[in-house]
């Protein structure tokens, strides 16, 4: 079993990492840019690097891809067939006029076509755009035409309740695939058909590191969601990030449980794994306690990357519902997207044999940033430390003048711009963009510290910091404590107004199954919270409530839940997945 906490290793292999400068002088880009081939005359592409090369290099038998339908029917990939459907996707796009640099828009569930038309589009020197199918009319509205999406890959009944009634009204739109059905609605081209009579060759675009590949829109869990825009070169740092923060290696079985639509679901959904020559596994299905462990144990899942959320529902499960399940297969496990309580750090070392390892990254920032590695010991709660070639530090920012701060003081967590995948621009958001940057950093957004030996620990997003008495919180601190009580399962923390402290912090929580609202409960909570945090920290009213309001990435949304105490307008909601109170 790997160890928490321990020293020694830490010592040896944290060094390199723990100093900045070390890091840079020992790190060459050259390293990464070997993981990949490139095209002649110095073209990069994405698509190419992901599948082409593989079955050029004689790898074309090899599964790509184990899919799982809703239905628990089974397909399988090769990377020769993953390599032809992707060229008939990039054939069907030129057959229908579609060029270099126009954009694509998938809307659709996790199913082979839309990992293949990703690559395909890529080939193709387009600009590929995923949502979530889940999105409302809104949001996908919005996004296509921020956008300017010049094509539409959807289902038939996505397409009749979602778009159909105001298709016409985005003038930069000129195709929509339909893959599900034989025959299209007017107006609609039917995949199916398109792809069998297209030639399975497509020589593949000999795009610049520079262009465009991917725009991502950000969670949408601080405000309206940002147009974050990527390009080729980003594979590098893919490839590299893969091979550092998730172990990829060719053969391996990986599942990484995020969609498409965020993210995660694209960088090391769709791009790092195929990159390494991996067997991914992808599950149609949401989430399913019973479905996941059966996953794991039956395609022997040996990588697995997955987010707090996820982990936290398998927490209220119980260990019980996890022992009858053979998880021998799994190698590493890694988690992003909101704050690892070391809670859960622990719980998974003790019902997997094995640690989920946090790491941090961003849409803006493309790939993982900060992480555990198996090069160091874990310290549950900590992000971990910055990757190689990664130069991260806790900073100050006041006026545009920036101050680094001592170990163990909270600051701005910021980077500083140079790896590959680093956003290019918020699209058509000169302005918003332009403000993440001073003196020559790039600003996150989130509040961290950094400790003595170089771990990074996350203290909360800037907006979401509670000042008490003189006290600065994160509400990540307060949710940690709270969950460790047996009864909680999830906690929102927020900071309320208040005459003579400033702001008071107060808690929404989820409860474990066989647990009911009370007021003997609430005071429980509350007594377990300031026995953790002190009386300054711990919150001063508990609310039970079934659900927290969270995106569709599983983020909690704290602003939300305090424009509600607060009957403020609730904003930017488009991305709000669960509400219920
Ligand atoms: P928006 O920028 O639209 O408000 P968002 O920041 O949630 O939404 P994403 O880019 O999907 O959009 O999420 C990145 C953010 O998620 C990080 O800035 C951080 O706040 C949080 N996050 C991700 N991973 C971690 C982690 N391991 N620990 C703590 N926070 C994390
Ligand atoms: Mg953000």
């Amino acid at each position: 079993m790997e160890e928490i906490i321990t020293k020694g290793r830490q010592e040896r292999a944290g060094a390199a990492m723990a100093d900045p400068d070390a890091t840079r002088a020992a790190f060459s880009w050259d390293d990464a840019q070997a993981l990949l081939d490139g095209l002649p005359g110095g073209a990069l592409n994405i698509g190419y690097e992901a599948i082409d090369r593989h079955v050029e290099h004689g790898y074309g038998d090899q599964v790509a891809m184990r899919w799982i339908g809703k239905d628990d029917s089974r397909r399988a990939l090769t990377y020769a067939d993953m390599a032809a459907l992707s060229s008939r996707f990039a054939n069907v796009l030129r057959d229908h006029g579609i060029e270099r640099g126009d954009s694509l828009f998938a809307l659709m569930g996790r199913v082979p076509e839309l990992y293949a038309a990703a690559i395909g589009a890529l080939k193709a020197g387009m600009v590929f755009t995923p949502l979530f199918s889940a999105f409302g009319p809104e949001p996908i509205r919005t996004r296509m035409e921020i956008g300017e999406a010049n094509v539409l890959l959807t289902t038939a009944a996505l397409y009749k309740r979602k778009i159909a009634p105001w298709r016409d009204e985005i003038p930069s739109l000129k195709l929509v695939l339909i893959a599900d059905a034989d025959e299209a609605p007017e107006g609609c081209v039917a995949l199916g058909p398109a792809l069998d009579s297209a030639s399975d060759k497509f020589e593949v675009v000999h795009t610049r590191p520079e262009d465009t590949a991917l725009i991502h829109f950000t969670s949408g869990t601080t405000g309206k969601p940002k147009g974050a825009v990527h390009v080729h070169q980003a594979v590098v740092y893919h490839a590299h990030s893969g091979r550092y923060a998730l172990e990829l290696k060719p053969g391996a079985v990986y599942w990484c449980t995020a969609d498409p639509g965020w993210v995660t679901g694209t960088s090391y959904g769709i791009i790092a794994p195929f990159v390494h020559r991996v067997t991914m596994i992808v599950d149609e299905a949401e989430f399913d306690l019973e479905r996941w462990y059966g996953i794991v144990r039956d395609e022997k899942v040996e990588i697995w990357y997955s987010a707090p959320t996820a982990i936290r529902m398998m927490m209220r499960a119980g260990a019980e519902a996890a022992a009858p399940y053979d998880f021998s297969s799994l190698q590493f496990l890694a988690s992003v997207g909101e704050p690892l309580n070391p809670e859960a750090v622990i719980w998974s070392n003790e019902v997997f044999g094995r640690p989920f390892h946090d790491n941090w990254w961003q849409t803006e920032t493309g790939g993982i940033i900060i992480a555990n590695t198996r090069a160091m010991d874990i310290r549950p709660g900590s992000m971990g430390k910055p990757l190689p070639g990664i130069e991260a530090a806790i900073i100050d920012r006041e006026d545009g003048a920036v101050r680094p701060c001592a170990p163990g003081e909270i600051g701005e967590l910021a980077l500083r711009p140079g790896w590959p995948s680093m956003m290019r621009a918020y699209l058509h958001e000169q302005a918003r963009y332009d403000k993440a940057f001073a003196g020559g950093w790039y600003f996150s957004g989130d509040l961290a510290m950094a400790d003595k030996d170089g771990y990074f620990w996350f203290v909360g997003r800037a907006d979401d910091l509670i000042k008490s008495s003189g006290h600065l919180i994160g509400p990540f601190e307060v949710e940690s404590a709270l969950i460790e009580h047996n009864a909680v399962a999830e906690a929102g923390v927020i900071g309320v107004p208040d005459e003579t402290a400033g702001e008071l912090v107060k808690a929404y929580v989820t409860l474990n199954p066989g647990f009911e609202p009370s007021e003997d409960l609430e005071r429980a909570i509350r007594g377990h919270a300031r026995k953790k945090l002190g009386p300054a920290v711990a919150p001063r009213a508990i609310v039970f409530r079934n659900t927290l309001p969270k995106t569709r990435s599983g983020k909690i949304m704290r602003r939300l839940l305090k424009a509600r105490e607060l009957g403020l307008p609730e904003g930017d909601i488009s991305t709000l997945e669960t509400d219920e109170t």
